[in-house]
């Protein structure tokens, strides 16, 4: 046997069971021609490029390299609900007539884009920004699924997600009890993403290919081509493919799918419908930052039913008390889940929950993990808590919430209150974190934030993990934190429901501290976005002795900032801006900065009083709303652009 036709045996046999999963012969076989094939590789000093040898992962890297995609990567817009799919479907057809659309599962991984060239696999990146990615070839080629050589002689970028199987993430876990890995989705994201290839290796990842960016082929001129291509490179192809023509049928697949994701052997958060012939992609184009021939269908939250084990009241800055159930661990949107907030004492009531019973509990993106309601009668009933747990003291009752009254004296109050005042959005106090506000509550006595600009660095080095360069970080973050602005400030004192959006609207209304304690409840809600509740929340807060009191030492710290005004000229003078998706180049509180620095201010929710919206990738409902209103939408280069003017 040559060397050529051991690398094609072996490679037909990993096909067949990697990506067919329908092995013709025994590991054992597999194993003993791959020993024969290292052997004569060493024998030779010749490794094929196609050689499964080279698969194993080589040395661990430095960092990544980057890598600049030969053709823009686009993210994909989104339709939440049947109703907005029809409109892009009618869309479609308005500007090109009937057409052939695809359907096809959006799995849930970590997308890569791998680069062909003369037939052979030279290079594989992450998405990052589209543009330009990390260079992960490495760790792409210890995939079994990504062929290292593909029968087509071009150049040509393809697009896949990196996934892990849920059964594989099962046998990885069952061999590692001691490092479970969380969920699959971060699991093959971590596996890219790592800089030992061996890693990778030993995760057994699989990439499901889907897109074609850069390509020379001009043979390719569709969906439905570019599947079969994909099938003759000897790669994974969709689990679902279809070629439909009308709402009703995309509807339908979409159903079909959402009925059965709970059986596949791999995560989902979707499903992309594409206009399947690219002439007439072509003839779409693109938005600033989606391609209009294409668009993503997210499933509502997953929902799942567990038991409820037990309940904790978790006290906040404001004393509120928050239930929080103890879960039986569940697997829910890829994580596990452990606990979910049960939200306050009335939704106890109103939704019937017990211990010992089984409860529904949902989790959409970023959203922390919510008790919907009981699924089964019977449990035992949930106390309602007749003392802070806290500290011990009385509580009140105050329509479904429940708060401790010793705001003074209660320490998980305390603690939260000065980690809400240094933290980023408010006074930015850098080096002080909860842990830390633990230390100086318990250690050094303090007991509110006028106390913090009474410490000393000798006061910082009694506590544990300080040294002389950590003590003073801190005692300077402080001495900036004194030229905070107001509406930082306000945000600082943590009003109860005042955000940092209230609290800039509050501080441009009344323009200083003092005015705003002098503020009524009808003053207050004539504010957009103040309701009666955030307006006598607000005058109850400047009733409070304690608050006065300790508003009166910050101001003989200097702490008293006015609202200043001056700077309304810039390019974005007069503006009202709304920022959504994310910007490659800034944070959001970066770019919102950047805007208020030019004369500009920043709204959260678009309206009709916005005048301007910056949208970054992965932009949402915003955006939509902004076209809507009829808005005018610019990108992050545009956005650079006006910052230059
Ligand atoms: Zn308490």
């Amino acid at each position: 046997m040559t060397m050529e036709e051991m690398v094609a045996q072996l490679n037909k046999w990993a096909y067949e069971y990697y990506v067919l999963d329908n092995p013709s012969v025994s590991d054992v076989q597999y194993d003993a021609l791959y020993d024969r094939l290292v052997l004569l590789e060493k024998q030779t000093g010749t490794v094929l490029p196609d050689s499964p040898t080279r698969r194993v992962g080589g040395e661990t890297l430095k960092n990544f390299e980057r890598h600049t995609h030969l053709k823009r990567l686009y993210s994909l817009d989104k339709a939440q609900s049947f109703g907005e799919l029809e409109d892009w479907v009618e869309k479609v057809r308005r500007a090109l007539g009937d057409v052939w659309f695809t359907v096809e599962i959006k799995y849930d991984g970590l997308t890569i884009s791998v680069t062909y060239r003369d037939g052979v696999m030279t290079g594989a990146a992450t998405r990052g920004n589209g543009v330009v990615g990390e260079d992960v070839t490495e760790q792409v080629k210890t995939i079994r699924t990504v062929p290292l050589t593909i029968p087509y002689k071009g150049v040509c970028e393809l697009q896949g997600e990196g996934i892990m199987r849920l059964s594989v993430l099962d046998k990885y876990n069952r061999a590692h009890p001691d490092d479970p890995l969380k969920n699959a989705r971060n699991a093959a994201a971590g596996a890219i993403r790592n800089l030992n290839p061996k890693v990778t290796a030993q995760r057994n990842l699989d990439v499901v290919f889907h897109s074609m960016g850069y390509n020379d082929n001009a043979d390719i001129r569709s969906q439905s081509q570019l599947n079969d291509f994909f099938a003759q490179c000897g790669m994974v192809t969709n689990y679902v493919f279809r070629r439909v023509s009308t709402f009703e049928e995309i509807k339908r697949t979409i159903e079909l799918i959402g009925s059965q994701r709970g059986s596949y052997d791999f995560l989902l958060d979707g499903v992309v419908i594409k206009v399947d012939d690219f002439a007439l992609r072509e003839q779409l184009g693109y938005t600033d930052k989606f391609p209009r021939w294409a668009i993503a269908y997210k499933f509502d939250a997953e929902q799942v039913t567990t038991k409820l084990c037990g309940v904790e009241w978790q006290v906040g800055r404001t004393g509120k008390l928050t239930p929080i159930g103890k879960l039986d661990p569940v697997e829910l949107c890829g994580a596990t889940i452990k606990r979910a907030t049960l939200n306050n004492y009335g939704d106890i009531v109103r939704k019937r929950l017990k211990t010992d019973a089984l409860v529904f509990v949902r989790r959409s993106n970023d959203v922390i993990p919510e008790v919907l309601g009981a699924a089964e009668n019977g449990g035992n009933e949930i106390d309602k808590p007749d003392k802070c747990p806290a500290c011990g003291c009385g509580l009140q009752e105050v329509g479904a919430n429940l708060y401790c009254v010793n705001a003074e004296h209660c320490l998980p109050q305390i603690v939260a209150r000065i980690t809400h005042y240094c933290s980023k959005n408010a006074c930015d106090v850098d080096g002080i974190s909860e842990k830390t506000v633990k230390l100086l509550v318990d250690e050094l006595g303090v007991h509110s934030v006028a106390d913090l600009y009474t410490l000393s660095t000798d006061d910082l080095l009694k506590l544990e993990g300080f040294k002389q360069k950590k003590a003073q970080n801190v005692i300077d973050a402080l001495n900036k934190s004194v030229h905070v602005s107001l509406a930082h400030y306000i945000y600082a004192l943590g009003l109860d429901n005042v955000g940092a959006v209230t609290a800039k609207d509050l501080a441009a209304r009344f323009g200083s501290v003092d005015e705003l304690a002098k503020a009524t409840a009808q003053q207050l809600v004539q504010i957009d976005g103040i309701g009666d509740v955030v307006a006598d929340g607000i005058v109850q807060y400047f009733r409070e002795p304690q608050n006065l009191e300790i508003i009166a030492r910050l101001k003989a710290i200097g702490i008293d900032p006015k609202y200043e005004n001056a700077v309304k000229q810039g390019a974005f003078a007069g503006k009202k801006v709304v920022l959504t998706g994310s910007l490659t180049k800034y944070t959001r509180s970066q770019a919102g900065a950047l805007i208020e620095q030019n004369g500009g201010e920043v709204a959260a929710t678009v309206s009709k009083s916005v005048n301007l919206v910056v949208s970054g990738a992965d932009a949402g409902s915003k955006l939509d709303k902004a076209r809507a209103l009829g808005i005018q939408v610019i990108d992050e280069a545009q956005f650079e652009q006006m910052l230059c003017e």
